[in-house]
């Protein structure tokens, strides 16, 4: 996707609903705009991970604009529970997919998994890792099983937020 473009959410919706095809049934749906969250072109040294690698996820949080994000789509999700809505799907999108999508995909999925009001169901990750450029997913940006210590105190932060007992994700350096 270009940078400054925005895209048609139907559109989006039904190319995304050719690779999963379960999004053609759920509820609402929403798509979340990462472009802002990082700069266009990282380092190399930094670019072959994705945003789950902890200094990567680390980095975007603390963007102004993702706690913004995080209690749009949160206060969202509650109007849909208010309104019987089983099932929400949340579309994350990014330049290439793997960088600022990644750590927001991990920071919602932490939440959501965290938050006895939702239920997680199952996250697709469709961003294209086999760019010959790419850590091919090091253990340091493995998204489920690894518990980096500093990613660990990110998504503390990131939940802080989810749960209102901060207004921004607070991070010291
Ligand atoms: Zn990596």
């Amino acid at each position: 996707m270009n940078k400054g473009a925005g895209w048609d959410p139907q559109l989006l919706k039904h190319a995304v609903s050719r690779l999963v095809p379960a999004l053609r049934n759920v509820d609402e749906s929403y798509d979340i705009d990462c472009r802002a969250l990082l700069p266009e072109k990282l380092d190399f040294a930094e670019g072959m991970h994705t945003g789950c690698h902890p200094a990567l996820f680390k980095r975007v949080v603390k963007a102004p604009q993702f706690a913004e994000i995080l209690k749009g789509v949160k206060a969202s999700l509650e109007d849909d529970r208010d309104m019987s809505r089983k099932s929400v799907a949340l579309l994350v999108c990014d330049v290439n997919g793997r960088h600022a999508a990644m750590a927001v995909g991990k920071a919602f999925a932490e939440c959501i998994a965290a938050d006895q009001k939702f239920s997680l169901g199952i996250v697709h990750i469709l961003a294209n890792q086999d760019t010959g450029n790419s850590c091919g997913v090091c253990a340091r940006c493995e998204f489920w099983t690894r518990r980096w210590a500093s990613r660990n105190s990110a998504v503390h932060a990131v939940k802080a937020v989810w749960f209102e007992h901060a207004q921004e994700v607070r991070l010291s350096d």
